[in-house]
């Protein structure tokens, strides 16, 4: 039974950590997909950025030369290469040569020119004296209305590091956000352009709302990155649970990251732990009812083998051990003296003219008086004897460690408690007597010849007139 309760248990625990194992291996497949899926993405984002900035550096080093050259002293010819470059590359707002005191002297626009002094990528370069490239915050558009852009800045120094000029290409945000709309991500991806000072270039879907707004989240979250560009956690920008592959736009302080929410990439895995839940859930409470039932059977089978075994060595009127079970323990008696030659005494007892209680009180009083004397007999026997039912009114008494005196004293006060007994039926009552035969081991292999020689013993009893002991040695 408890081998039983042991494996039932097992199974279940086995049932469910295979299923355990099972989920949480799917939930890192889960992930690992989610990994591999951004990390091609934000690979491809970083690049394209940084190719953008290769083309605007080719640009600035094309505008060096042209302006050391004569033709940089006509403003004319140097606006015409300004408007061709613009018109070419689409990314490109505005193309801006800047004077070192902050004044744009050439520009890709025509109009009024604007004030610059206080933008962050020309201050970026007065305020430093070994500056070179510089990309600058989100702004919206003094000239193009309602647009917003950054710019990335270029100084040029001479030998002793006094500034020459400043090269500004003003990047239009929209093309960004435009060009990475029409990529038709699949729905549960997130890309996001920001700077490491947490400023945000763009983001998809949700550009409109973020753009140019600033999320300190976002510079404690790339400090915790450290070397690993993957982040599983809580989203810098609208805090929801999401995991983002993240890249460096080259030496740039841009970043690229390609996010999914955690929400989108579990919901197979959600589906699939909640299926292997169910599962597991009914296979656990069918093992759980299984072992139980088990149990309950085994449990009643041993009941009845206990009962049986009960019924097949017990006497069901006294309670009394049968003879067959008397026979039994006898013979293993036999053997426990044979080793250890201590005595032992055998005491065959009957009631005196048994027949006339039944006769005169009927069969049932005749019970009555066998459970009373059987009764007598165990409360006064050690409880090292074997008392029990021989047969019909007889009674055998097996005492261990007992010689035949001690027998014959015991025998004694049996005789007179059971001669003490009083029973009554229809308003008569009336004692019986016993008479007893005793016997004592000697040495022989067989219970048989010792129970033999008390029996003898006995009908000596019955013949010296009953309610008396006789003994043969
Ligand atoms: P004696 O003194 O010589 O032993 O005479 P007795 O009448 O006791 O002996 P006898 O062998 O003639 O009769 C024994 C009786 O015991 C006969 C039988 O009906 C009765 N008997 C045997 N088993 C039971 C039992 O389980 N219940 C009852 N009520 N009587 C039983
Ligand atoms: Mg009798
Ligand atoms: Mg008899």
């Amino acid at each position: 039974m408890r081998r039983t309760c042991f494996f039932g248990f097992l199974s279940i625990v086995l049932t469910l950590s295979f299923i355990g194992s099972n989920i949480y291996s799917a939930r890192k497949v889960a992930i690992r997909e989610a990994y591999s899926d951004t990390t091609g993405l934000v690979r491809f984002l970083s690049m394209d950025i940084e190719r953008m900035y290769y083309g605007v550096e080719q640009m600035f080093v094309g505008l060096d030369n042209l302006l050391a050259t004569e033709h940089g002293n006509n403003p004319g010819e140097i606006h015409d290469v300004l408007m061709d470059l613009k018109e070419k590359n689409s990314y490109l707002m505005d193309l801006l040569i800047v004077s070192p005191s902050g004044e744009i002297t050439n520009w890709s626009n025509t109009g009024p020119l604007p004030d610059i002094r206080t933008r962050d990528y020309l201050r970026y370069h007065l305020e430093r004296k070994y500056s070179t490239f510089y990309v600058g915050k989100p702004h919206v558009s003094i000239v193009h209305q309602d647009r917003w852009f950054f710019g990335y800045s270029k100084a040029e120094r001479d030998r002793h590091g006094r500034l020459q000029r400043v090269l500004v290409a003003i990047i239009d945000i929209d093309h960004l956000y435009d060009r990475y709309r029409k990529l038709n991500l699949p729905e549960d991806m997130i890309i996001t352009v920001a700077s490491q000072d947490g400023d945000v270039y763009t983001r998809i879907p949700g550009h409109a709302q973020v753009v140019g707004k600033n999320f300190p989240a976002i510079v404690d979250l790339l400090c915790n990155l450290k070397k690993s560009k993957i982040f599983h956690g809580v989203s810098a920008i609208n805090g929801t649970r999401l995991l983002a592959s993240i890249e460096r736009v080259g030496e740039t302080s841009m970043v690229a990251a390609v996010s999914v929410n955690e929400e989108d990439f579990f919901s197979d895995w959600y589906r699939h732990s909640l299926l292997m839940g169910g599962f597991g859930g009914v296979v656990g409470a069918i093992l759980f009812t299984l072992s139980i039932l088990t149990v309950r059977s085994q449990r009643e089978q041993l009941r009845i083998q206990q009962q049986l075994q009960q019924q097949a060595t017990t006497d069901p009127l006294t309670g009394l051990a049968n003879r067959r079970h008397a026979l039994e323990q006898a013979a293993l008696e036999i053997k426990r003296n044979q080793r250890a030659g201590t005595a032992l005494a055998v005491m065959m007892m009957d009631i005196d003219h048994f027949k006339q209680v039944n006769d005169n009180y009927g069969h049932h009083i005749g019970d009555t008086v066998l459970i009373a004397v059987a009764q007598t007999c165990r409360e006064l026997c050690r409880e090292s004897d074997l008392v029990c039912r021989f047969g019909g009114e007889e009674f055998l008494i097996l005492s261990p460690s007992t010689t035949l005196d001690g027998a014959e004293i015991h025998a004694e006060k049996l005789r007179q408690a059971i001669e003490a007994l009083t029973f009554s039926a229809d308003k008569d009552s009336f004692s019986v007597t016993a008479s007893f035969g005793l016997s004592q081991w000697q040495a022989e292999t067989k219970i048989d010849r010792v129970i033999s020689r008390a029996d003898k013993a006995l009908y000596q009893a019955k013949h010296d007139g009953r309610n008396c002991i006789r003994r043969q040695d």
